[in-house]
């Protein structure tokens, strides 16, 4: 898939920048600087979101003729974005990632010269490739019971198959040797293990990079043990968050943590930290990790020669000495706009030992895994997730007994999803919600959609004759498959 780029009659690249709130405009315009003394051929079209467009009473945060931009440029560098208390519940940044679906979120950690940190010499050069949409950044959440919230985790097998065939892409681009995929599949079988058994197909069609799987929890003990063996990790939404910014930790800490938003048609361009707003208007923040995004921007636009130019000449100030507060302290630091000047004077300037990858243009993916529709499906039961403050013993009880002439058997009660009837001895401590899951006493097969659902909604009935109800999970077989998983003590 070829990139969107809209080039002016001028012939430069046209690019929505939105400075954003707090630091942003400052560093922002940093990178406008950077960009002009390099002599990219850059146009930017300014735009605006985030907080002042709360408070000028949009709920969502983004103007229109933001929006607008985006479609128009497919391009955008971002300073960070607040959603101000009070003023709607979704956050800018989010509704913009989600709006031109920028699947893929691309953190990059690599040491940085000059930059003393724990792991200093150790040669950290690796990419956090996040999957950006699905996930509990789907925000669906709901207060299930007065004592329960529930989110839901969604995932699905085109979004991993995007996301993986994306870390693949990018590790060829960048001539990278090997991708992690790091999941909590051993525990979420159906949603972890989705991106897990994606990961593995998607794999077979990149025979020049090494492929494996590392359960998250020992990808983030391996990384701050041992950093160096990580070259392109690909996880889900929320993992991917939080090794992010462990591993921004690695390399000096937010300030030079840079990241790109993916998406076939558009990308967006931001550094990982937020507005930091107790700095704002001082001129003493890092630009670096904005430096960065744009650097992987003009890299997006295919301008390789200027990318490379302003990352080196950012390795040449930093190795130089010149650093900001945050890396230098209070003595010694210099502002944001004069670390900005220094690497404008280094422009043309290298360091040999600090030598950049020859990148290739990052090839976007089709995906083409899609599942087919299953030939046969089969509904074999279904959760009721009901409200009560009964022990187990006495909600079993009381449920056997008012669906006992239902085409259902009661199987289980789970409590937070350890199964608490029929007993079987455990001490678990009980919320008010249990689930109540009923299998068909006889196979549905025959019988219609409506037929099944009739027998459901009876059920359901019978059960809330005494018992509040709170949501319903049909249990289905997808060609002889469960899709389902089991409770803790379920056999
Ligand atoms: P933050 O703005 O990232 O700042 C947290 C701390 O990180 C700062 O106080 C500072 O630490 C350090 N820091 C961040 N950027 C730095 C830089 N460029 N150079 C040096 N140090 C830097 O996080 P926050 O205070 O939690 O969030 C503030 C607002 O930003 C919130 O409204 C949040 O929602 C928003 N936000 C937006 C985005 C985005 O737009 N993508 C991302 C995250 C947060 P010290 O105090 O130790 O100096």
């Amino acid at each position: 898939m070829s990139k969107n780029v809209y080039v002016t009659p001028s012939g430069k690249k046209l690019v929505t920048v939105i400075p954003g709130d707090g630091v942003g405009p400052e560093i922002v315009s940093c990178v406008q600087r950077l960009i002009a003394a390099v002599g990219a051929p850059i146009e930017w079209e300014e735009c605006q979101a985030g907080a002042r467009v709360f408070k000028q009473g949009i709920p969502s945060g983004v103007l229109s003729s933001t929006i607008e931009s985006i479609r128009k440029t497919c391009v955008v560098l971002k300073g960070p974005l607040e959603t101000p208390v009070g003023y709607g519940e979704k956050s800018a940044n989010v509704t913009l990632r989600k709006l031109f679906e920028t699947y893929g979120n691309i953190r990059p950690a690599r040491e940085m010269p000059g930059v003393p940190t724990l792991y200093s010499g150790r040669g950290i050069n690796l990419v956090i490739v996040r999957e950006n949409i699905e996930d509990l950044y789907a925000g669906i959440e709901y207060m299930q019971t007065p004592d329960v919230a529930q989110g839901i985790k969604l995932i699905s097998s085109m979004g991993c198959e995007k996301i993986a065939r994306l870390a693949f892409e990018f590790a060829r681009s960048e001539g990278r040797k090997s991708v992690h995929c790091a999941t909590k599949s051993n525990i979420m079988k159906l949603t972890e293990g989705t991106l897990k058994s994606m990961f593995e197909q998607v794999a077979k069609e990149y025979p020049d990079i090494e492929a494996s799987h590392i359960i998250v929890d020992n990808c983030a003990h391996q990384l701050v043990k041992k950093p160096e063996q990580f070259s392109v990790i690909v996880t889900t939404n929320m993992n991917g968050d939080i090794l992010s910014d462990l591993t921004s930790g690695l390399i000096g800490g937010l300030g030079f943590a840079p990241s790109a938003n993916i998406g076939n048609k558009v990308a967006i361009f931001e550094a990982v930290h937020g507005s930091a707003p107790k700095y704002a208007g001082k001129n003493v923040i890092n630009p670096t990790a904005l430096i960065l995004s744009g650097v992987m921007m003009l890299r997006h636009l295919e301008e390789f020669e200027a990318a490379e130019s302003i990352e080196n000449a950012l390795h040449v100030t930093l190795d130089s000495g010149v650093r900001t507060r945050d890396v230098a302290g209070d003595v010694g630091a210099v502002s944001t706009t004069q670390f900005t000047d220094a690497i404008i004077s280094n422009l043309g300037n290298s360091l040999p030992q600090w030598s950049l990858p020859v990148r290739k243009p990052l090839h976007l993916p089709e995906t083409h895994l899609d599942p087919e529709p299953p030939t046969d499906r089969r509904v074999v039961g279904v959760d009721i997730f009901v409200e009560s403050r009964l022990n187990p013993e006495a909600l079993g009880t009381s449920i056997a007994k008012l669906t006992s002439e239902a085409p259902f058997s009661l199987q289980l009660i789970s409590n937070r999803g350890t199964k608490v009837y029929p007993a079987m001895g455990a001490m678990t401590d009980c919320v008010d919600q249990y689930r109540c899951r009923f299998l068909f006493k006889k196979s549905t097969r025959g019988l219609t959609d409506a037929e099944i659902d009739a027998q459901i909604f009876d059920l359901v009935q019978q059960v809330a004759t005494d018992h509040k109800w709170a949501h319903l999970e049909k249990l289905q077989e997808f060609n002889g498959k469960q899709g389902f998983t089991k409770d803790q003590g379920e056999n």
